[in-house]
């Protein structure tokens, strides 16, 4: 047995089962769509679906040994198609939808399946998926359909009908710092990463290897931390440190905006998944403030966003948005 070959999906133990048992039972879906918050492993989980639904070893699909799996693993398998992202949010166009909806209709080279991802469907256009529908309503006998997105709300109604839909998880987070420690990272990165993003893996290691992503993360907590309790100095410091970089700004200003919708989600004691970086800010952030409130600071943010964006310098959008904070967040 090749254990290494096989996609590594950490948790999500049940979704696996249950996609096992379809196959041992002869009646994989045509279509697809796993989701999950970004860095759960949606894309892990596609290609593991892959390897399961062509592996030549019905029982111990997906076995990591037979030629199918192999060539699944080295990503060179002449059925399975990933479609190209095309545009600027990231969509398909309808001319790969159209050139995949012509490979669908051709027999497979190998076995009896041919197999076309759409990662990250999330910013897929009306017309592309119009242009899909009727693949996935009536697809080839030996066509499937794989999509991964953040919701399962970016696909229309009628697309989604005709098709499986399961979520991936994120692991809990001891689960999340032994998966880190087997991949190399030591104890105390491992911990650090998943107090910032929790079970989520994807998330965890781009903490640990992408220096804007840490700085970010870090800014982002500290600035929940200071709106929380109202240190102006705090929020300008931070805010104009973070400035001196826009990537970096950017990010902060993305990550704050999650934290903020963290301590909304609390403000109305909704039970949701966390987006943000940092629980505990974002918890005593909730405390101090009404939902009306907190959908101000959002808005404040989303003005700092757009101001960055139409050239504004970002050290005036730092202490305009300081002003902002202070402003929403008054009683
Ligand atoms: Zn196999």
């Amino acid at each position: 047995m090749n254990q290494k070959d096989i996609p590594q999906l950490a948790g999500n133990e049940a979704l696996l089962h249950e996609l096992r048992l379809m196959r041992q039972g002869g009646h994989l879906p045509h279509a697809l769509l796993l989701h999950g918050a970004h860095g759960c492993g949606k894309k892990t989980a596609a290609k593991w679906f892959t390897m399961l639904a062509m592996c030549e070893d019905a029982e111990h699909a997906p076995c990591g040994e037979c030629k199918a799996c192999r060539l699944i693993a080295e990503d060179v398998h002449p059925d399975v198609f990933y479609a190209e992202h095309s545009g600027k949010r990231g969509g398909f166009s309808v001319e790969t939808v159209r050139e995949i909806r012509m490979q669908a209709d051709i027999l497979p080279n190998n076995g009896d399946l041919r197999i076309f991802l759409f990662p990250d469907a999330d910013g897929m256009s009306i017309q592309a998926q119009n242009a899909l529908l009727k693949s996935v309503e009536e697809p080839p006998a030996h066509a499937a359909f794989v999509f991964t997105a953040e919701t399962a709300g970016v696909l229309l109604p009628t697309l989604l009908s005709r098709m499986t839909v399961k979520a991936v998880f994120p692991v809990t987070d001891a689960a999340c710092v032994n998966v880190l420690k087997e991949r190399g990272y030591s104890a105390e990165d491992a911990e650090a990463a998943v107090q910032r993003f929790g079970g989520n893996i994807g998330k965890c290691i781009s903490y640990l290897t992408d220096e804007t992503v840490r700085q970010s993360a870090e800014t982002a907590a500290e600035l929940t931390g200071a709106l929380a309790v109202k240190d102006e100095y705090a929020l300008l410091r931070l805010l104009t440190a973070a400035a001196a970089d826009r990537d970096i700004f950017r990010r902060t200003l993305e990550l704050f905006d999650a934290q903020i919708r963290d301590a909304a989600a609390a403000t109305l004691h909704e039970d949701l998944p966390p987006l943000g970086c940092d629980a505990r800010s974002a918890s005593a952030l909730a405390m101090r403030l009404t939902p009306k409130q907190t959908v101000r600071l959002h808005e404040a943010v989303l003005t700092a966003y757009a101001d960055l964006d139409s050239n504004v310098s970002a050290v005036l959008t730092a202490s305009a948005l300081c002003a902002a904070l202070m402003n929403c967040s008054a009683n």
